[in-house]
């Protein structure tokens, strides 16, 4: 099952965000590498964001075009 991006309906997103959930496109995905995030307990991940998410939890924002 395909999934489509929650930001520009893009029917090849692969990815979903970590904290939402909402799939995301290459276009649309942020590489976030996270140290101390509460929803894993690894060291050091990379995880998926969506832009929102990253500002939202991480403080980050991402320019996106
Ligand atoms: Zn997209
Ligand atoms: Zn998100
Ligand atoms: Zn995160």
């Amino acid at each position: 099952m395909a999934l489509i991006c929650a930001i520009c309906n893009n029917e090849k997103a692969d990815v979903v965000c970590h904290h939402c959930g909402k799939p995301l496109c290459k276009d649309d995905k942020c590489r976030f590498s996270v140290d101390k995030d509460e929803a894993f307990s690894d060291e050091s991940i990379s995880a998926f964001h969506c832009n929102e998410c990253l500002k939202k939890y991480h403080n980050q924002n991402q320019s996106l075009n």
